[in-house]
């Protein structure tokens, strides 16, 4: 077996054993694979490993790595998911909408209503979480716990959007229970925003080094990158 596999093998592993120790049943927590930076062969060894969803967080790359990806194995790359979860210029929207299942990152109603007007029409409706900055940092990209709601309404109101949950990114922290707290700010934020009439089935929650965190507080969605395709190197 490759490192590759055997990487992905442990990592659902893990997410197994932490949705068994919430008391939750593992099939509610899938796995994006976020292979950003690495090339179609470490795809291909996922796919062929049975990953399906992958995550990019940069346009480019990930419209090249999708064809790389189909010309080298067409039967094992056609059932591949893609998921955008990288920031979103507004004049990048269209090959977004036109090449990708799912986007985590939108953070406000003008892409949101672009990826929407560029969702093609043989395509269904384009999967999105609304992406909150939970922690409030300033650098970070997302709305703010407060607009989230706001946002949400809008998002649901698109015709070729199916508006699927939250997703956040929370300030890095080594320690367990700051990182479960920020978790479950999101948690609450979704259930509010459901509690307001919008129905939600998706926290898109937890990376590698905080997944055991997330589960706990709910994630249905983890991202993956390190703990399957080892560190990146950006340099490249
Ligand atoms: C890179 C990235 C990930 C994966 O992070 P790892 O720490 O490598 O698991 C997850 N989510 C987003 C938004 C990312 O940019």
């Amino acid at each position: 077996m490759s490192l590759i596999s055997d990487n992905l093998q442990a990592v659902l592993a893990h997410i197994h054993a932490y949705a068994l120790e919430s008391g939750r049943d593992p099939g509610q927590v899938d796995l994006l694979a976020v292979s950003k930076t690495f090339g179609a062969d470490a795809v291909l060894e996922a796919a062929a490993a049975g990953q399906r969803r992958f995550g990019e967080n940069y346009l480019q790359e990930a419209l090249d790595k999708m064809q790389a990806v189909h010309a080298a194995r067409p039967v094992l790359a056609s059932p591949l998911e893609w998921h955008f979860i990288g920031p979103i210029q507004s004049n990048k929207t269209r090959p977004i909408a036109e090449h990708f299942a799912w986007v985590h990152s939108v953070d406000r109603e003008k892409i949101a209503r672009r990826l929407s007007e560029q969702r093609p029409d043989h395509l269904p409706a384009l999967n999105i979480c609304l992406q909150v900055n939970i922690s409030g940092e300033e650098s970070k990209s997302g709305v703010l716990p407060a607009e989230a709601l706001a946002v949400a309404q809008q998002i649901a109101g698109l015709p070729r959007l199916n508006l699927r949950g939250l997703m956040a990114v929370p300030e890095a922290s080594d320690d367990e229970h700051q990182q479960r707290q920020a978790f479950r700010q999101l948690k609450e934020l979704s259930q509010s925003i459901q509690a307001a009439g919008i129905a939600l089935d998706t926290l898109s929650m937890g990376m590698s080094s905080d997944m055991h965190a997330a589960i706990a507080e709910g994630s249905t969605m983890v991202r993956v990158g390190t703990a399957i395709f080892g560190s990146r190197n950006y340099a490249k």
